[in-house]
């Protein structure tokens, strides 16, 4: 098998499975339980707190609330920094490209709390226009959100340059969703005031994630229960879950250097022999993430494709995981700019540090193939 859809899922490493095998059978209290079996849970909890934030470099700055995952986390920075903030201004800024739990939280707040939501303008290359993003942060922009490496073309966002502009006004506040960036590549932080990210994208399990935000912001909470995580994120803390997060996320941040080198070079080499079919136009540009490659077909349907490589035993997704069920077209090619045929029919590929270049050339003489016996458009 030839798994090549890590940007929706990796497999979890063996570290965080032990992790969480451990955590599970010797902290199986409850983290808030006040004895000594809740203490335990409760150790292991604060310790993977304090490594991850002090590994992210936001330890003096920042706190980390464990959710359930990316979805969750940014549903809670969004809705829960406007509707605290809403005081200070009703308007919104964000890319066209954000994953389906930004676009679709800032929806309801447009659309529930009276919120203005401002697509920022996109260059050429997709990265965002941050001469637009000066002339729309007013007075009245009281957030703004952009992520780290979009999920469908590995574009890699400015964040550091977005951040340094939104810091400029003293009213915004800035979110990044860094799911797909978080222990693959470097970032830079310091003006970021809300950041989430998902275990299950760097090798931990399913089911848990993080929001980090600055110790000085108050937000409103999205659930109502108890008290955990700050008054944040009301309900049992899932410990062993945030140990296998832990040794994921300290496993990926140590090897990133190297992971990306490798990745890279893989990437390179996939790109290359993808510039040898006819067929394909390859959509993320050369300074992508390289652990997101996704290219277009120019003639033939991207699902039957995708369905055939799945026959041989290789796994890659056509639209991303969380907009495939609804529609066979990428809204994040469109507002690249690119035309329906190419936009109804992606493929993105996102390989593990370990792939081979045997499985890539495997790989591309099976695309090659069922190109060939399959009818074009
Ligand atoms: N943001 C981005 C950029 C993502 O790629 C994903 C997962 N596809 C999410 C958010 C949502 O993460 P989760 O599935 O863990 O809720």
């Amino acid at each position: 098998m030839l798994y090549f859809d890590c940007a929706a899922s990796t497999r979890p490493y063996p570290e965080a499975l032990a992790a969480f095998l451990e955590a599970s059978s010797s902290c199986f209290g409850n983290p808030s339980s006040r004895h000594e079996v809740g203490y335990s849970a409760e150790k292991l909890v604060e310790r993977s707190r304090e490594s991850m934030l002090s590994a992210l470099g936001l330890g003096a700055t920042h706190r980390l609330v464990f959710c359930s995952g990316a979805t969750e986390a940014n549903n809670l920075a969004l809705k829960g920094t406007a509707l605290s903030y809403r005081n200070r201004g009703r308007k919104i800024l964000t890319s066209p490209l954000e994953h389906p739990s930004v676009l679709n939280a800032l929806k309801a707040l447009a659309r529930d709390e009276g919120f203005e939501v401002s697509f920022l303008a996109l260059r050429e290359d997709g990265k965002v226009d941050l001469d637009d993003l000066r002339a729309k942060l007013d007075p009245s922009v009281v957030l703004v959100s952009c992520m780290a490496v979009n999920n469908e073309t590995g574009i890699v966002q400015p964040i550091a340059e977005i951040g340094k502009i939104v810091k400029t006004s003293r009213k915004a506040f800035f979110h990044c969703d860094a799911t797909q960036a978080i222990g693959k590549i470097p970032l830079a932080l310091s003006d970021v005031d809300l950041l989430t990210f998902s275990a299950h994208k760097f090798g931990g399990v399913k089911g848990v994630g993080a929001l980090v935000c600055k110790k000085t912001m108050r937000l409103l909470p999205q659930l109502d229960g108890g008290e955990q995580e700050y008054g944040l994120r009301a309900g049992t803390i899932d410990a062993p879950s945030i140990a296998a997060m832990e040794a994921a996320f300290k496993k990926s941040v140590r090897e990133q250097k190297e992971n990306l080198a490798k990745v890279s070079a893989l990437a390179a080499y996939l790109r290359e022999g993808l510039g040898k079919i006819a067929e394909v136009r390859v959509i993320s540009p050369l300074d992508a993430s390289p652990y997101v490659l996704d290219f277009a077909l120019l003639s033939h349907k991207a699902s039957v494709v995708v369905e055939a490589l799945s026959e041989r035993g290789i796994y890659v997704s056509s639209v991303s995981a969380c907009s495939s069920k609804s529609t066979s077209s990428s809204y994040v090619l469109a507002a690249l700019g690119y035309p329906p045929r190419l936009a109804e029919n992606p493929i993105r590929v996102s390989m593990p540090v370990e792939t081979t270049r045997e499985e890539i050339d495997f790989f591309l003489a099976s695309l090659t193939a069922i190109l060939k016996e399959t009818f074009p458009l």
